[in-house]
């Protein structure tokens, strides 16, 4: 909060959020020495996982080009135009200036990771002018129950850290306004319907992977759950391209956690990660 606080007080008018980088300010917007101060402040909140940003001239070449995610999906969903959009597990809330990008009538996101939170804060200064999107620093199963104040609710990348995943789909239901639309993005598994991927310990590196689903499982846990209208729009594996290490976010990542002798197996020896994107409407 003190570094946010002590950021030089820039504006500016650019603020592109319709692009790949989520772009606030240009580099002729900034003097030298402010330059080097928001630098310094961007750095001390690494490590930067979803992007890319571009902040006043400087591109945060994040872990994920979170920007694939969105080209998968963009054209696939309800246009999100004058909607109320939550976004489960938004992460430092890149996806939430695309969906404001989008024109969303208010955009919140929840995400229980405070330095996501302390990294939208540092954007949302940035952008100034108070826009619509809102991160609030909570799980999924914080909210109250039985909102159905959403016309399209969220949730990518969350599903497989739940125990639970039928009371994470019945959660993201009750959020949903009677009609709206769920896109739901997902680690799966080739296999047949009934079949789950549980992980004895880690996948991936990942300690906290519990449900790995195959396509026919994930539709007919949403069926069960009462989902309408179920539809599967992408299968993707993942790929060391769109998830690696960079100059923000200096870990391990993906390629680390891949047989070194068979990308298509884990380090531990299961499937390499494929996600789906499936969409569905509450009934
Ligand atoms: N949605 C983003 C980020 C996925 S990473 C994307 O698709 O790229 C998963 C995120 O879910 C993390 O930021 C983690 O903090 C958050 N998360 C974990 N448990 C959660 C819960 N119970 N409710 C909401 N978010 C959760």
């Amino acid at each position: 909060q003190n570094l946010i606080d002590g950021l030089p007080a820039l504006t500016s008018q650019v603020r592109n959020l319709t692009q790949d980088t989520v772009q606030i300010g240009s580099s002729d917007e900034i003097s030298a020495s402010d330059f080097q101060a928001l630098e310094t402040a961007l750095r001390a909140f690494m490590p930067w996982r979803k992007g890319p940003f571009e902040l006043f001239g400087i591109f945060i070449d994040t872990e994920w080009r979170s920007d694939w995610k969105w080209q998968r999906l963009q054209a696939n969903i309800k246009p999100l135009k004058n909607r109320r959009v939550l976004d489960v597990g938004c992460g430092n809330g890149y996806f939430c200036w695309r969906m404001l990008g989008e024109n969303a009538r208010v955009v919140v996101g929840i995400d229980p990771l405070i330095l996501n939170v302390m990294q939208f804060r540092l954007i949302n200064k940035l952008h100034g002018g108070n826009p619509p999107v809102y991160l609030l620093p909570c799980g999924l199963e914080d909210l109250p129950d039985g909102l159905k104040a959403f016309d399209t609710v969220f949730s990518m990348g969350v599903l497989y850290h739940r125990r639970s995943p039928i009371d994470h789909l019945l959660e993201l239901k009750a959020s949903l306004a009677p009609g709206g639309e769920l896109v739901l993005e997902t680690l799966i598994i080739h296999g047949k319907a009934g079949e789950s991927l549980v992980p004895t310990d880690r996948y991936a590196n990942m300690r906290n992977v519990w449900f790995i689903p195959s396509i026919e499982t994930l539709t007919g846990w949403l069926a069960r759950c009462g989902f309408d209208n179920i539809r599967l729009i992408d299968t993707c594996p993942t790929t060391t391209e769109e998830q690696r290490s960079t100059g923000w976010m200096t870990s391990q990542s993906l390629s680390q956690s891949l047989d070194p002798l068979n990308p298509e197996l884990t380090i531990e020896g299961h499937p390499a990660p494929i996600r789906a994107i499936l969409l569905a409407n509450s009934a």
